[in-house]
């Protein structure tokens, strides 16, 4: 694949000579009138009309009994893994090819991660892989499943959907449940990606969401913890603010809260944003669609849904044949103003997972050696 094939097509469906970033946010709804609204209101902090809309729509949309929002995806990731009870000391399951927020999430709750390779079908942590691993060095005792080198408790796995394509969700719940782990799902790419027909986050454990600036939908900053039964909504709604004992003016916290209430000017934004999601979700799928054609016959894939998930195709990749010609592509396109990336670096080669234990990350680290992503902004495709 030639750099300037790739820019000319890019340049054709942006119909632009500008800049092309990987992905940016679009404001056509209502967000301008629904911000403002807030700031005529006053409420524009942590209490108000919009955090109650926003969780309930994205109830509504995910199909989760409870949704609770948060300042950011790694806030709701740290209060999952914290309502999952993952306790200092304790190992947790995840994947090394992930953004570094799946890991910092886990070292601040006291854990320390477990890197475990990612499938080629998804992308995401491999379940054979995982079941494979505790086969060899975990056993099921009456303290939960240990490690057995280290003696310590491995609580849970965190599998992240890669992208926006889902992991095979199946298989990873049967391993968890064989081994009595809790699965926390980082679904914080894959607002609009269902597996099966389910929305992903709501069939492990718990899930977490982000609203970033460069997700499928923003709230400038924010987050979502997504939570199986309205019990264990009311307690991780308690645990985000402050786990104050509601009472008129007497302060009592009954637990060691977190204050990660998303604030109403943010969720005004995002009420605005999910009125639109069903418009961005088809702008990608044809915006895929429209890449797996231009790559059909060369001799780079492009990474495609798994054929059980309907993915959000947040962020478009391909996987190079060589890294020879990765770099070319990367330098070329960079350099006449088209985005593209590297995929990020594993985490096990960043100073504070360097120590980690993992199991055999070939696959993590042919990813990492031939993967770019390309610019993947929803867009009007004429046809
Ligand atoms: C974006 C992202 C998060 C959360 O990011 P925030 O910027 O804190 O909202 C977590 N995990 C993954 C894999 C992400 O891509």
């Amino acid at each position: 694949m030639n750099a300037t094939y790739l820019i000319e097509f890019v340049r054709e469906i942006y119909k632009t000579n500008e800049f092309i970033p990987l992905h940016a946010p679009t404001f056509k709804g209502n967000e301008k009138a629904y911000v403002m609204e807030t700031i005529e209101s006053t409420f524009v902090s942590s209490v108000g009309k919009f955090v109650d809309d926003f969780e309930r729509n994205i109830e509504a949309y995910t199909g989760t009994a409870k949704a609770v929002a948060t300042v950011n995806g790694t806030a709701a990731l740290h209060t999952a893994l914290y309502m999952a009870d993952v306790q200092r000391g304790d190992l947790v399951i995840t994947q090394a090819l992930t953004f570094v927020a799946t890991c910092n999430a886990l070292y601040h709750m006291g854990a320390e991660p477990i890197f475990v390779d990612v499938s080629p079908i998804s992308l995401g942590l491999c379940p054979k892989a995982v079941d494979s691993f505790l086969c060899e060095y975990a056993e099921v005792t009456d303290a939960g499943c240990i490690h057995k080198k280290t003696g310590k408790r491995i609580k849970a796995v965190v599998p992240m959907h890669t992208f926006g394509h889902p992991v095979e969700l199946d298989e990873l719940v049967a391993v968890c449940v064989k081994w009595g782990l809790v699965l926390v799902e980082d679904a914080a790419e894959s607002l609009g990606s269902f597996y099966k027909d389910k929305h992903t986050g709501t069939i492990g454990d718990v899930g977490a969401l982000s609203f970033n600036g460069n997700k499928i939908i923003t709230t400038g900053g924010g987050g979502i913890v997504l939570c199986k039964n309205r019990e264990f909504g009311a307690r991780t709604k308690h645990v985000t603010t402050t786990a104050k004992v509601p009472h008129a003016y007497e302060f009592f916290h009954d637990e060691p809260g977190f204050n990660y209430r998303m604030p109403n000017l943010n969720a005004a934004l995002g009420c605005a944003q999910l009125e639109l999601i069903d418009q961005y979700l088809r702008q990608k799928r044809q915006l895929a669609e429209c890449y797996r054609e231009f790559f059909k016959e060369t001799d780079v894939q492009f990474v495609t849904e798994p054929n059980y998930a309907k993915s959000n195709y947040w962020l478009n990749a391909i996987i190079c044949p060589d890294k020879k010609s990765r770099e070319g592509i990367i330098l070329g396109t960079n350099g006449s103003g088209v985005m593209t990336r590297p995929i990020w670096k594993l985490m096990h080669r960043l100073p504070m997972f360097e120590n980690a234990i993992r199991d055999d990350l070939t696959y993590s680290e042919h990813i990492e050696a031939h993967l770019i992503n390309l610019p993947s902004t929803p867009v009007v495709i004429n046809s």
